[in-house]
């Protein structure tokens, strides 16, 4: 009779797909014949299981679809080596409130001080607190808009682009962006304001900006409602991955002029 009713509760765990509770079961059942914990406790207990393995699928589900480099950790960041960036700021975008304000942050540095590793940490930081996010350089975003308005996917494309609550969009500036190609990129932004948040890096100071674009309407429109709520981060120091090499390089100068051959 009890091997029934056993076999029933997995059938019942298995029909609902409770994967986790089915897989803890058997040793849940005999903690409880051995502790005998109240109902409620045992039955909470066992639930946690689900809830723990239904939050992990997701988490890794957000994180497969973020597309994000990998996680660094603001503990990685070395405030040091940028003592220009203003510290403060980059802790309380760290808090995530901007995205509940569906406010923006603009990242702005020239090559290697590390605003790609900024944005990765507040997208990684995000995916683990439960939003949806995405991360695209500017290049690819408008590529890929372009491919989707010849091929009649326009509509489809600009939901794509509304979904996540924080679009990460790495790499503005590098190349020029043509009329056309602006005028995508000013529609993904502009659908996106006060509705969700964008984190952008750029190498450009702002006053550059039409420079990135041909048309200084549409960069000054782009601008426009990306600063409206916005954290903007100017990190002016040196690269640090210029630093790096030239540490390796020191290390190695001893070797070299201390050498045979000097
Ligand atoms: P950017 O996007 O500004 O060109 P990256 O974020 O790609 O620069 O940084 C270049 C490399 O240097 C990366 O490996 C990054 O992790 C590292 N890096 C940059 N700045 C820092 C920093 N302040 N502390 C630790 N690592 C850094
Ligand atoms: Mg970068």
């Amino acid at each position: 009779m009890a091997d029934t009713v056993y076999q029933q509760l997995r059938g019942h765990l298995h029909h609902l797909k409770l994967t986790a509770i089915a897989d803890q079961l058997a040793p849940a059942l005999e903690a409880a014949e051995r502790d005998k914990p109240p109902y409620t406790q045992f039955l909470a207990d066992l639930l946690t299981h689900e809830v723990q393995a239904v939050e992990q699928r997701r988490l890794q589900g957000r994180l497969r679809f973020a597309k994000l480099p990998a996680r660094k950790t603001l503990e990685q960041f070395d405030f040091t080596a940028q003592p220009n960036l203003d510290r403060r700021l980059v802790e309380d975008l760290a808090t995530l409130r901007f995205i509940e304000d569906r406010a923006n942050a603009l990242l702005i540095g020239p090559p290697g001080v590390g605003k790609t590793m900024l944005a990765t940490i507040l997208g990684h930081r995000a995916v683990e607190a439960g939003y949806r996010v995405y991360y695209t350089t500017a290049a690819d975003l408008v590529a890929r808009t372009s491919r989707a308005a010849l091929e009649g996917r326009w509509a489809t494309t600009m939901r794509f682009w509304n979904g996540p609550q924080l679009l990460i969009i790495d790499e503005l500036g590098y190349l020029p962006m043509p009329g056309e190609a602006a005028s995508h990129l000013f529609q993904v932004i502009s659908r996106r304001y006060e509705h969700g948040s964008i984190v952008l890096t750029t190498n450009r100071g702002i006053a550059d900006w039409g420079a990135i674009f041909e048309d200084t309407t549409v960069a000054a429109a782009i601008l426009d409602r990306l600063l409206h709520h916005a954290t903007v981060l100017s990190i002016t120091g040196d690269s640090y991955r210029m630093r790096a090499h030239r540490d390796a390089i020191n290390a190695l100068r001893p070797a070299i002029t201390g050498g045979e051959f000097s």
